[in-house]
């Protein structure tokens, strides 16, 4: 069976920077989406399209295709009393924002200067090319359940 809209694709895979570094990793047949419903990036879908179990592949998706690239307008100073007060804010802390409409946003702060803390809004992959080493694992037809619900069921949560 081919990797097509709806069908329920398991992959392994290793995702590293161009530097060979391992950013991530799924091994076992942990890592299970929804094919055609933009669960995963654009880049991996369209490399994943037509593929089938025990198909072996090597991508580089660009950040155009992955995560988009890095905005300055996504870095920000903001002022200090708008974190908790008990907390000694540090480079690299990460806090839950909002954005104006509304929606989780992660910030990474990236300095201190006083009563102004700079935070990075940018996805901590934008501007990265991704190197996905990938196998198919299995493909399977998705339950109208699944694709109502957008994710994969597994046997054990059979409870929502
Ligand atoms: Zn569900």
């Amino acid at each position: 069976m081919q990797v097509t809209k709806h069908k329920v694709t398991i992959i392994d895979y290793t995702l590293k920077d161009n530097d060979g570094k391992t950013l991530d990793k799924s091994s076992d047949g942990n890592f299970a989406y929804i094919h055609g419903t933009n669960s995963i990036i654009p880049g991996l879908e369209n490399a994943l399209e037509g593929k089938e179990p025990g198909d072996d592949l090597s991508v580089r998706i660009e950040p155009k295709d992955a995560y988009g690239e890095r905005d300055l307008a996504n870095i920000q100073k903001v002022p200090r009393d708008m974190f908790p007060a008990d907390i000694d804010i540090k480079p690299d802390m990460q806090f839950q924002a909002q954005t104006q409409d509304g929606k989780p946003l992660f910030v990474k702060v990236t300095a201190v200067e006083g009563d102004e803390i700079v935070v990075d809004g940018n996805h901590p992959l934008a501007g990265v090319d991704l190197n996905f080493d990938i196998t198919i694992v299995d493909v399977r037809d998705a339950s109208e359940e699944e694709i109502e619900h957008g994710h994969v069921h597994n046997p054990a949560d059979e409870d929502h």
